[in-house]
């Protein structure tokens, strides 16, 4: 009796505190949501619990919400009601890996249905539909140019159960726009879930459950986290029915975080408005100082007024982001002499950390995606994508310029 009461309070402690800051701004509930002083000690930071089980009083009753790890962890909880906060959504799942959410979504179709999915997607994602879920799990997918909304309109059909899309894709920084997509695919019929994959532009950039989409997806991994020391990813939405199989799922597969990392992933967070409002800033100058540039053939970021994406940009995200792609004017021989003489700027897979990193897609992140699609893609040799960190401009300017004069 006294244990459901301790319950019942905790919940409500928990409730109250994150209700309080559903009207705050995107940076407050970034430092408070899920972020209550510690219900017993009242220690500011919240606990990390390592314990895989839970101790109880009688045969299925533990002492409070929890009974094993990987069905729930209070350090893990206390995420997922910050990524609801700052994702806009009423629940949210955290997985081990991006990859691992991509997973949990597609494990909500069955044999024999089909995915409606962007054409340069996440080069993982597509090599996870192409080998992996299709061969093994019996889940058709077609990839789409989504910037043809006719060809949205004619690759729809009844067997098409997931619409999948990217608010910003990768390595090229097509932008997507959103709510057209998402009245095409619900006009044509509401059952079909919607997905974004979020990544690349960041929830502090664009909320796209606020756009009305049914499941975003994040890979932390990146900007969430933001300091290249997590692997995760994470699963929000609004509708309880998603929410349900996606917990179902979380719980069965087991594909969870661990409690350290949920940690770590909850103090990243605290800084995300801050690094993102610098990144943008960054980002916006070196694409700049690029398109001004004669060795650059060709610059894609959304924030220029000379890409075709700018007003679509404009109109659903709040910064520009942090990546900037671009194609310097030469052949491989250039590409690879101007990224072994980069100093300030490292060479390395990922993106969305707090130092800058750079990649070359052909042989790095897209290595593994078809020749022909890498040409329909312009993913040449000569291509590259900075993800832009929050060094001094000065640094980051100086870095490129140097290494651009070999
Ligand atoms: C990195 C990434 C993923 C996969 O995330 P992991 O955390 O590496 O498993 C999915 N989508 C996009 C857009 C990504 O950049």
């Amino acid at each position: 009796m006294e244990q459901e009461q301790n319950k019942a309070k905790l919940s409500t402690y928990h409730q109250e505190h994150d209700e309080s800051f559903l009207k705050s701004g995107f940076s407050t509930k970034c430092l408070h949501m899920g972020q209550e002083p510690e219900y017993i000690y009242g220690s500011m930071c919240p606990a990390i619990h390592l314990s895989s089980t839970y101790a109880q009083i009688s045969p299925g009753v533990p002492f409070s919400n929890f009974d094993y790890t990987r069905c729930g962890n209070p350090t893990r909880s206390n995420l997922e009601r910050l990524i609801s906060g700052i994702e806009s959504a009423k629940y949210s799942h955290v997985w081990s890996s991006g990859m691992a959410a991509i997973n949990a979504m597609v494990n909500l179709l069955e044999i024999g249905d089909e995915i409606v999915c962007v054409d340069d997607v996440y080069g993982g994602t597509q090599r996870y539909l192409r080998n992996i879920s299709s061969t093994k799990q019996g889940i058709k997918y077609t990839f789409i140019d989504f910037d043809d909304m006719e060809l949205l309109k004619k690759s729809l059909h009844s067997g098409v159960k997931m619409v999948m899309c990217e608010s910003e894709t990768n390595p090229t920084l097509k932008v997507a726009d959103i709510k057209t997509i998402i009245k095409i695919v619900k006009d044509y019929n509401p059952e079909i879930i919607t997905v974004i994959d979020n990544t690349f532009i960041s929830p502090y950039n664009c909320r796209p459950i606020e756009l009305g989409v049914d499941i975003v997806m994040e890979s932390v991994t990146k900007y969430i986290n933001g300091h290249s020391d997590v692997l995760m990813g994470i699963t929000a939405t609004n509708c309880e029915k998603l929410h349900d199989k996606l917990f179902y799922i979380n719980r069965c597969v087991g594909a969870v975080p661990s409690p350290f990392d949920c940690f770590m992933t909850i103090r990243g967070i605290k800084t995300l408005s801050i690094r993102i409002e610098r990144q943008n800033s960054n980002a916006l100058a070196i694409a700049r100082f690029l398109e001004s540039n004669k060795n650059i053939e060709k610059v894609c970021y959304p924030g220029l007024e000379s890409s075709k994406y700018h007003k679509a940009a404009k109109e659903q995200f709040e910064g520009f982001g942090g990546i900037v792609s671009f194609y310097v004017k030469g052949e491989f021989d250039y590409t690879k002499k101007f990224l072994e003489k980069l100093g300030v700027i490292t060479l390395a897979e990922s993106l969305g950390s707090v130092e800058t990193l750079i990649n070359h897609p052909e042989t790095m992140t897209h290595g593994s995606v078809p020749k022909e699609m890498k040409e329909k893609l312009g993913i040449t040799p000569n291509f590259l994508r900075l993800s832009v960190g929050v060094e001094d401009i000065d640094d980051l300017v100086k870095d490129l310029e140097q290494a651009l004069l070999v």
